[in-house]
């Protein structure tokens, strides 16, 4: 089994629409779908946003239901300049930009872990780069002016801000060189998973460039496009 997990409705709404579910198991005020999407079991979960709020679905979910692996899509703001909205973002590592216990451990070390950045799972990513780069966008995602998204992978950034200017994605870059992409769940997800031992990889796809236009892209993208994104990213993580 696989767990699938989004921050929001409208990013996980086109995949539970596509899967099978058995049941749907309410705990802690999240609702499990469990069933099947195109043969592979799978448990998709609505975690809402922040970190505290994925992680604790995260638990819940790999306690519960045991996946093998798991999977997070979604959206990101764009930090790395050459970003356009509509690109892809595979994750490689996550960091939690707000985590900060200085002068006790340095800034961004999660605390008595010992380590800042969290791998995710190489094969995993990959399945999802893959799916990403065959992503041809249907007509609602060309009407947002996206015709070739590109597939990036790298470090990605995870804090409870949404970051809509200019100067927060300034200091973000200047604080986390090489971060290419910032959202406010994926680390604390990769923490849980890192902690339990299971693979997960996380995709996100560009809604803003998390600027001063970043509320109102984020939120237009999310109504139009990110549905047909979300559903080719799960297709392509699922089957071994
Ligand atoms: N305005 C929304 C809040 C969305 S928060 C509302 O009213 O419900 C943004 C969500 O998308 C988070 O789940 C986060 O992971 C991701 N995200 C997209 N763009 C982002 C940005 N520029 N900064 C931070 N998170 C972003």
């Amino acid at each position: 089994m696989i767990g699938i997990v989004s921050a929001m409705p409208e990013e996980l709404a086109a995949v539970v629409e596509a899967m099978h579910a058995d049941e749907v198991v309410e705990y802690g005020g999240r609702r499990y779908y469990r069933g099947h999407y195109g043969g592979e079991p799978v448990v998709c979960v609505v975690s809402r946003i922040g970190k505290v709020a994925a992680a604790t679905t995260a638990t819940i979910l790999l306690e519960r239901f045991s996946p093998r692996a798991l999977v997070m899509t979604g959206l990101a703001g764009g930090v790395d300049e050459r970003l356009a909205i509509g690109d892809v973002v595979i994750a490689d590592r996550l960091i939690q930009h707000d985590l900060d216990a200085r002068p006790l451990f340095p800034r961004h070390e999660i605390p008595l872990l010992g380590i800042a950045e969290l791998p995710a799972d190489p094969a995993l990513s990959t399945k999802l780069a893959a799916a990403a780069s065959r992503f041809a966008p249907p007509a609602e995602v060309v009407a947002l002016g996206i015709t070739a998204p590109r597939v990036w992978r790298g470090l990605v950034a995870s804090g409870d801000q949404f970051f809509g200017s200019v100067e927060a994605s300034n200091a973000l870059r200047e604080a986390l060189p090489g971060v290419l992409a910032v959202e406010m769940e994926g680390a604390a997800v990769a923490q849980v998973c890192y902690e339990h031992g299971v693979p997960f990889a996380i995709a996100r796809v560009i809604s803003d460039t998390a600027n001063h236009a970043a509320a109102v892209d984020f939120a237009r993208f999310l109504r139009d496009a990110c549905g047909p994104y979300a559903r080719a990213l799960v297709e392509g993580a699922l089957g071994s």
